[in-house]
C-alpha cells in the first residue's frame, strides 16, 4: 500500500555487544540504535519530527527491546558470577578453620571439589592456598551482592548449601562456620529459618 503522507523512523546503529534476548532466550549479539522521525510525503522523507526512542535489536530474532534489557546479565556472565560466589564463599569457610590438621585437610579437599563442580575443573590445592592467603571478607560480600538479585530462593539456598557441605567435611559445624553461613544467608536475602533448614540437611 502506498501512503501519500506518513511518518518514517530512520534508525542508525550507535553500538553493539552481547545481551540476553528474552524473546529468543539466549545470549545474542545486539545492535543498539537511535532514530529520528521524519514526515514523509509521496515516499520522500522531508520534515524532521524529533528523536524516536532508542532501543536494542537482537541480531538473531530481530526483536526490538527497550535498552533496560541490557541490565539483565547474560547467561555467560551469570555463570561467572555464580562460580565466583562459590569460590569466595568456600574460601571464606577454609580461611576460618583453626583446628586439627586432619579436619583442615578434609575441608580443603571439599572446598577444591566444590569450586571444580562450580565450573573451574583445574582448581587445585595450590590455587586454594593462594585464595585463602589473599582472602578478604569484602570479596565474599561483593560476590554475593552481585549474584543475589539474579537467583531464585532455591538458587540462593543452594549456594549456602555448597558452603555448608564444605564446612561439614570435618563432621560438625564450627561456630566460626555458622557465623559465615548465616552471614552469607543474610547477604543473599535469606531469612534465618531458611538458613537453619539448609544447615540441617545440606
Ligand atoms: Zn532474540
Amino acid at each position: 500500500m502506498f501512503f501519500v503522507v506518513g511518518i518514517r523512523t530512520i534508525r542508525s546503529a550507535i553500538g553493539d555487544g552481547e545481551f540476553h534476548c528474552p524473546a529468543c532466550g539466549g545470549d545474542r549479539r545486539f545492535r543498539k540504535g537511535g532514530g529520528r522521525r521524519r514526515l514523509v510525503l509521496f515516499g520522500v522523507a522531508l520534515i524532521p519530527l524529533g528523536r524516536a526512542g532508542s532501543g536494542v535489536e537482537c541480531a538473531m530474532c530481530c526483536t526490538r527491546h527497550d535498552v533496560a534489557v541490557l541490565d539483565t546479565p547474560t547467561a555467560r556472565a551469570l555463570t561467572l558470577l555464580l562460580r565466583e560466589a562459590v569460590r569466595t564463599l568456600v574460601v571464606a569457610v577454609v580461611a576460618a578453620v583453626d583446628d586439627e590438621p586432619q579436619e583442615v585437610d578434609a575441608i580443603r579437599a571439599a572446598a577444591v571439589e566444590a569450586v571444580r563442580a562450580a565450573g573451574m575443573p583445574s582448581y587445585d590445592a595450590c590455587a586454594l592456598a593462594v585464595d585463602v592467603g589473599a582472602h578478604l571478607a569484602q570479596d565474599t560480600a561483593w560476590a554475593l551482592a552481585e549474584i543475589a538479585p539474579h537467583l531464585a530462593v532455591a538458587g540462593r539456598e543452594h549456594l549456602v548449601g555448597v558452603a555448608a557441605r564444605v564446612a561439614l567435611a570435618c563432621g560438625a559445624y564450627d561456630p566460626a562456620h555458622r557465623v559465615i553461613l548465616y552471614h552469607a544467608g543474610d547477604q543473599l536475602g535469606l531469612g534465618r529459618a531458611r538458613v537453619d533448614h539448609v544447615l540441617a540437611g545440606p
